[in-house]
């Protein structure tokens, strides 16, 4: 409790004197508290040092290459990965652009297309370079750059995250060729074994009994199969290779290779008594490959007998024209759907749901991944809408024929 001042001054007054004791206490603590902020200001400053040592760490060590530029692409940050993976040191880089290094060895639209992505979208750019060691041996890098933004919109710098892949492709490639040849190698026995147990089935000389003829369909069953699976690994490989399908176009009616499909089908339609309600008009041509369209019908035909329960309807259908000279064509079931996670998965190769799977072992998971690719080759889409439990409708677009 401040008091009044009982010890006197020559010219102060007690009052005077008191009032200096105040102002001089209130600084005081003003300064205590000054001392007390500066204190935990520090304490403050040596913990965000500590993380941000800790966060250098991390980035240094990555196994990832890490490139901090400015604005311009200038570089003021590389990690230790970059150093050990193009072969340039810290020192060598700084002030530098990455296309006067490792980069610029792509065509300049593709650099255009990364500026304009990454500093007038100010969206992530993610893409694959071909860049070039300082020891000059080339490699491929998986790319992600994201432009880091302040409070107002503008570009602050530019992170870059690569990931050496040049082995992964290289695998990759060697895989794709060796499924090419070995695929060519089985197809001609195959083609012999065909021919051969039809031979036998159709039994010509009246020797083989009842069962001797049922492992021979069990024969051809599996040689079908097996037929199959080989030409699906050998479009797969055609893709993977970057070769384009040849397509030979010509006028047919939609009709004519749905009723092939359909009888193609027609023991296991049968054997669960399906309602197949075909609502294509007779008259319905299209301007495609028939022997692809085929393959793309055959495909979604037998899934939706497949993957259907008994006694159920599947509805094939079509939207003539959709303005842009295109037939909308529709297969549609009432079978076990796919489930919603793992919709996002259905036209990755050898993907197959988990319902399917435990359903219907046999399947390779390859027969949607190609019929989107012969659709896309003949320049329409395929696409799809599903309810689990309830059904699914694959839905594809293909040219009209040209009047
Ligand atoms: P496969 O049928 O041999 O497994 P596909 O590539 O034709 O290969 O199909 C891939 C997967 O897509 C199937 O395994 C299944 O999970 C799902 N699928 C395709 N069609 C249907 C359908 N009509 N109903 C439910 N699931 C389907």
């Amino acid at each position: 409790m401040p008091s009044k001042s009982d010890v006197t001054m020559p010219g102060i007054s007690a009052d005077e004197l008191d009032k200096t004791k105040d102002v001089y206490r209130s600084l005081q603590e003003k300064l205590e508290y000054l001392f007390d902020s500066l204190a935990r200001e520090k304490i403050n400053l040596e913990l965000q040092m500590i993380e941000a040592k800790k966060f250098k760490l991390a980035v240094d060590s990555a196994s990832d290459n890490i490139v901090i530029t400015d604005s311009m692409g200038t570089i003021f940050y590389i990690n230790k990965a970059t150093e050990n993976n193009t072969g340039y040191a810290f020192n060598e880089v700084v002030g530098k652009n990455p296309g006067e290094l490792w980069g610029g060895k792509m065509k300049p639209e593709y650099y255009a297309e990364m500026w304009h992505k990454i500093k007038v979208k100010k969206e992530v750019f993610v893409g694959q370079f071909e860049n070039v060691r300082k020891n000059g041996e080339k490699y491929i890098a998986a790319v992600d750059i994201s432009s880091v933004l302040d409070e107002y919109g503008e570009i602050l710098f530019f992170v870059s995250i690569e990931r050496d892949i040049t082995r992964e492709i290289m695998i990759e490639r060697m895989k794709d060729e060796f499924v090419g040849l070995a695929s060519h190698q089985l197809r001609t026995p195959l083609t012999g074994i065909k021919w051969f147990s039809e031979l036998l089935i159709r039994n010509k000389y009246n020797n083989l009994n009842a069962e001797q003829l049922d492992f021979l369909e069990q024969i051809k069953i599996s040689n079908q199969r097996m037929v199959k699976l080989v030409n699906e690994l050998l479009d797969i490989s055609h893709i993977e290779t970057g070769q384009k399908f040849e397509i030979k176009k010509a006028d047919f009616k939609v009709n004519d290779v749905l009723n092939e499909v359909l009888t193609e089908n027609i023991s296991l339609i049968k054997t669960k008594t399906l309602n197949i309600i075909n609502k294509i008009p007779d008259n319905l041509l299209i301007f495609a490959d028939y022997v692809k369209i085929r393959q793309v019908l055959s495909n979604l035909v037998s899934n939706a007998t497949k993957y259907s329960p008994a006694n159920k309807d599947i509805n094939i259908s079509v939207v003539p024209d959709d303005g842009k000279g295109f037939a909308v064509i529709s297969v549609a079931d009432q079978g076990m759907g796919i489930p919603a996670a793992q919709k996002s998965r259905l036209f990755e190769k050898f993907f197959r749901a988990d319902n399917a799977r435990i359903q219907e072992p046999n399947g390779t998971g390859l027969g949607l991944y190609i019929a989107r690719e012969l659709i896309r080759a003949h320049g329409g889409e395929l696409w799809f809408e599903s309810d689990e439990n309830k059904g699914t409708t694959f839905i594809f677009s293909i040219p009209l024929k040209i009047n």
